[in-house]
């Protein structure tokens, strides 16, 4: 029997053509190791990444040597989630949006892990959003982040930015007293949620620029644990950074990056497109992109997210949506060997 067959709401074919690299990303760390991508097997003690990604035009797979097993993008979901096939079909199409056979509307899919009083259809969610004066009243030229750009760009320019952007300063972390805030706000003016970063100031340092990478941190839940906001708020995360201006702009063209700082930097450089930043790699969801219907949207990916986007992007869903042109921008300008390179490290070191 051919899958197909056992499995009539799923194009498995579809499925497993997702990029392996996206796949298992979702779950474990890659590592560059020669031409391959490598992580750490999860089914033997391993200590010395040896599950190496095949992937080129003919294969989409990853291999374990020690194991000696060869697993599709759907095995490795089965395997990594305790899913059985349909489980893991149905969560790679809703978290990849692809490969529902036309016609089949998927039930709402609450993983096994979940008991019933953890599990809440998100329709019922009454989600929260962020007070625009919280936002307002953070607005501010001194973090961190503004630091750098103030360096690198015309201060006027930098200084509109952070306005249209609505860019915060954050003084009470931890760690660092110049948090920037960078908000999600949606282009109906709510405000999703406020992401906390901090960035290198110190120009003679390799990591000027750069986010300090195990620092960042969402701050609604912060100003619950505050007081600030009421104890029962739930907060989502699908919006982009930048979409409060798409009806700012409506006939300008959107430039949509993976991160606020490439969006940021872009719009510095070049002020004739409305530049947006999906938040990361995994966010490209119909939902999320709704924003987006009937505009032209240019597309730079960072140099790793490059064949997931495209693939995302592809779908009719998407191409009904917006017209969407992904650049491989990141992949022709990529110094040899950077596994990491986005649109706004080719900006500034030029
Ligand atoms: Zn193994």
């Amino acid at each position: 029997m051919r899958a197909a067959d056992i499995n009539p709401r799923y194009d498995v074919g579809v499925l497993n053509s997702i990029p392996i690299d996206s796949v298992v990303s979702r779950f474990a760390e890659l590592k560059r190791k020669g031409a391959r991508l490598v992580t750490k097997c999860i089914w033997h003690d391993d200590h010395d990444p040896s599950l190496v990604l095949y992937q080129n035009n003919q294969e989409n797979h990853a291999y374990c040597f020690t194991c000696a097993k060869r697993y599709t993008p759907i095995d490795y979901v089965m395997q990594s989630t305790g899913l059985d096939f349909l489980g893991a079909c149905a969560w790679m199409a809703r978290e990849f949006n692809c490969g529902i056979i036309e016609g089949y509307v998927p039930r709402v899919y609450v993983p096994k892990i979940l008991t019933a009083n953890q599990s809440r259809p998100k329709d019922v969610i009454r989600y929260t959003y962020i007070p625009m004066e919280i936002v307002d009243g953070m607005v501010s030229c001194e973090s961190s982040f503004v630091k750098c750009l103030m360096r690198e760009f015309d201060p006027n320019r930098v200084e509109f930015l952070v306005d249209e952007y609505k860019l915060g300063c954050y003084e009470y972390s931890h760690e660092y007293y110049d948090d920037v805030v960078f908000p999600s706000i949606d282009e109906k003016g709510r405000v999703h949620n406020l992401k906390l970063q901090n960035y290198c100031t110190d120009v003679e340092s390799e990591h000027f620029f750069h986010s300090r990478d195990k620092h960042f941190c969402w701050l609604g839940k912060i100003l619950v644990e505050k007081g600030i906001l009421p104890k029962d708020s739930v907060f989502d995360n699908d919006c982009m950074f930048g979409a409060h201006l798409l009806n700012k702009y409506p006939s300008d063209p959107v430039i949509l990056v993976e991160s606020p700082k490439n969006a940021i930097v872009g719009a510095a450089m070049f002020s004739d497109a409305v530049w947006i930043a999906a938040g990361n790699k995994g966010m490209l969801k119909y939902e999320v992109l709704k924003c987006l219907k009937g505009r032209d949207v240019m597309v730079y990916p960072d140099r790793d997210a490059i064949g997931e986007w495209t693939h995302v992007l592809s779908s009719a869903k998407m191409r009904a949506l917006a017209n969407f042109k992904v650049g491989s921008f990141c992949e022709l300008f990529a110094p040899q060997g950077a596994a990491k390179y986005d649109i706004a490290d080719y900006i500034l070191s030029h």
